[in-house]
C-alpha cells in the first residue's frame, strides 16, 4: 500500500501508537478508489479476517496545521449508513464514490463508534457531546432537552449562520434538535419508503446560496444535513441498478419493500432474497452519495470548498441478518455501531486513523477548528488534538441503548464488552481475531471482562451525574398513528 501514498508533506500525526493495528496509514484512501475490495482491506476490519497490520504502515511525521478561521462547518450524518457496504471503506462495489474523494482529501475514521443504534440518541449525543442516558433518550417519544448547548446554538452564538435541513421525524424540530438554527427544513420528513436525498440536497444548497446572497460570503456558516435513503425501505435507483437483479431471480422481494413486511419473512430469506436486498441497500447508497456529491461541487463552484470543515458520518448502521435480525436500535455489534466517520479539515492532508473515537467528539472538534468554546460539559474530546500533532489521551469509547433491550457497550482496542443491565450478564468480544463478534470470550478472559464491566459500569455512572431535565413528547393521535404505520410502536 506504501508505493501509492502520496509522498508531500503530510500533516496528520498519530493518534496514539497502538500495536499492531497501525494508527495512521497513508495512501490507503487514494488506492481505494481504484482498487478492489481485497486490496483495500487492511483498512475495513469488519470486512476480513486480516489484522490492518498486515500492510506495511507509513508513519507520519508530525507537522501541525493552524486552524484556519473563521471556517465554514458542513456536517453530514447519513441515516442507517453501514460502514463495511462503503466503496470509501474498501467495499467492492462502488457504492460511495463521491465520499471516498472527500476522504482523498481528509481523515478517515475506521474505528468510529456512535454512541446508541438509532436516531434520536445518535444524533442528539453528537449535536451535545453527552451520552443518551444523559439526556435520557429512552424510547420514541424522548425529546432533547431544551437547557442544553448543542452545536448549532454554540456555533450561532459565536457568529455563524446556521441552517440545518432534516428527513426524519426523529431529528426533527418536535424532537428538539432545531434548537439553535437559523433556518431548519423538515419538508423532506416524508416516511420511509420516500425518497429525499435529493430535496435534501437542494434545501441545503438553497441556504448556502440565501447565505452568500445575505452576507456577500463574509459570515461563516454551519449547514447539517440529514439523509435518510439508506434506511429502510430499500428502494433500488434506474441509475444505480448494480447489474439488476439476477435473471434467475424469482424471490419474494422487491424494492422498496415496507419493513414490517420484509421484518415478517426474515427467518425465511435465502441467500439470493438477501443478494437483492443488499442491491436495493447498495442502490440507496449511491444515490445518496451522489446526492451528497452534488452539494460537494456547490461548494466547489463558489469557492467555499476550500475553508469549509466538513464531517460525514452515520448515526448508525444496519443489521442484515449478521446476528439474525433487521433493522437497527435493538442490539450494540459493529454492524450498528461501528461507523463511517471522516473529516475533511481544510489544508489538512489525507490519513486513516484506527483508533476507537466517538461521535461524541464531533461536537468538542468542531469548536476546536472554527476557534470557539467547547461545549459545556462535554464527555467527547477533540479529534483536531490528534490532527494537529498534539497527543490525544488513548480513549475507549462507550456506547449504548435502552431501547428494546437495556445494553452498554465498552470498545477499548480491539475488545468490546456489552453489558446486559437488565441481566448483569456481560459478553466480550475480540474484533480482531473474530471480526463479526459471534464468540464471547468473557469466561477465557475473566480479568479483562471484569476490569472492562467495571468501566462500564463507572462510565454508566458518569453518564447519569449529567442528567438533564428530560421530557417525553406527548404524541397527537395522528403522530402516534404515523408512528404506528412506520413500526415505531
Ligand atoms: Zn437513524
Amino acid at each position: 500500500m506504501s508505493a501509492g501514498a502520496p509522498d508531500t508533506a503530510l500533516s496528520f500525526a498519530p493518534a496514539r501508537q497502538r500495536a499492531p493495528r497501525g494508527t495512521v496509514l497513508l495512501g490507503t484512501i487514494a488506492a481505494c478508489f481504484v482498487a478492489t475490495f481485497t486490496a483495500c482491506s487492511e483498512a475495513t476490519p469488519a470486512n476480513t479476517a486480516e489484522p490492518a497490520s498486515a500492510s506495511p504502515i507509513a508513519r507520519i511525521q508530525t507537522q501541525p496545521v493552524a486552524p484556519r478561521a473563521p471556517s465554514n462547518v458542513l456536517l453530514i450524518v447519513i441515516d442507517s449508513l453501514r460502514k463495511d457496504r462503503m466503496s470509501a471503506y474498501g467495499y467492492e462495489r462502488n457504492t460511495t464514490p463521491r465520499i471516498a474523494e472527500l476522504a482523498s482529501d481528509g481523515v478517515l475514521y475506521t474505528g468510529a463508534v456512535s454512541q446508541a443504534p438509532w436516531t434520536t440518541p445518535s444524533i442528539g449525543s453528537l449535536m451535545t457531546s453527552r451520552y443518551p442516558s444523559s439526556l435520557g433518550i429512552e424510547t420514541e417519544r424522548s425529546v432533547i432537552p431544551e437547557s442544553l448547548d448543542m452545536l448549532a446554538e454554540r456555533l450561532q452564538d459565536a457568529g455563524f449562520a446556521t441552517g440545518g435541513v432534516v428527513s426524519h421525524t426523529f431529528c426533527s424540530t418536535d424532537w428538539g434538535f432545531a434548537q439553535g438554527f437559523d433556518s431548519f427544513d423538515e419538508s423532506n420528513i416524508l416516511g420511509h419508503d420516500a425518497v429525499t436525498s435529493a430535496g435534501v440536497s437542494d434545501r441545503g444548497i438553497e441556504f448556502l446560496e440565501a447565505n452568500a446572497e445575505a452576507e456577500r460570503g463574509d459570515r461563516p456558516w454551519l449547514l447539517f444535513l440529514h439523509y435518510f435513503d439508506p434506511h429502510f425501505a430499500y428502494n433500488a435507483h434506474d441509475a444505480f441498478p448494480f447489474g439488476g437483479p439476477h435473471p434467475d431471480y424469482a424471490g419474494r422481494l422487491h424494492s422498496g419493500m415496507l419493513f414490517k413486511e420484509l421484518n415478517a419473512q426474515r427467518d425465511e430469506l435465502s441467500p439470493d432474497d438477501m443478494t437483492e436486498l443488499a442491491r436495493y441497500y447498495d442502490s440507496e447508497l449511491a444515490h445518496t452519495d451522489a446526492e451528497i456529491g452534488r452539494v460537494l461541487d456547490h461548494l466547489r463552484a463558489t469557492g467555499e470548498y476550500a475553508s469549509t470543515l466538513v464531517v460525514v458520518a452515520a448515526d448508525h448502521g444496519e443489521e442484515f441478518l449478521d446476528h439474525g435480525r433487521l433493522g437497527h436500535a435493538k442490539t450494540l455489534y459493529d454492524e450498528l455501531v461501528n461507523v463511517p466517520l471522516i473529516v475533511r479539515y481544510p489544508g489538512g492532508a489525507p490519513a486513516v486513523i484506527d483508533d476507537p473515537v466517538g461521535l461524541i467528539d464531533v461536537y468538542p472538534t468542531i469548536t476546536e477548528f472554527v476557534g470557539t468554546a467547547a461545549p459545556d460539559r462535554a464527555r467527547g474530546t477533540s479529534l483536531y488534538d490528534a490532527a494537529r500533532g498534539r497527543h490525544r489521551t488513548p480513549a475507549d469509547v462507550f456506547t449504548e441503548t435502552s431501547r428494546y433491550a437495556n445494553l452498554r457497550a465498552l470498545i477499548e482496542g480491539d475488545h468490546k464488552l456489552v453489558l446486559d443491565v437488565s441481566t448483569g450478564g456481560v459478553v466480550l468480544f475480540d474484533r480482531r481475531t473474530d471480526p463479526h463478534e459471534r464468540i464471547d470470550i468473557a469466561r477465557r478472559e475473566p480479568q479483562r471482562a471484569k476490569r472492562l464491566a467495571k468501566r462500564v459500569r463507572a462510565l454508566m455512572e458518569m453518564a447519569l451525574e449529567d442528567v438533564v431535565q428530560t421530557t417525553d413528547r406527548t404524541l397527537s393521535p395522528e403522530e402516534e398513528e404515523r408512528l404506528r404505520q412506520l413500526g415505531y410502536l
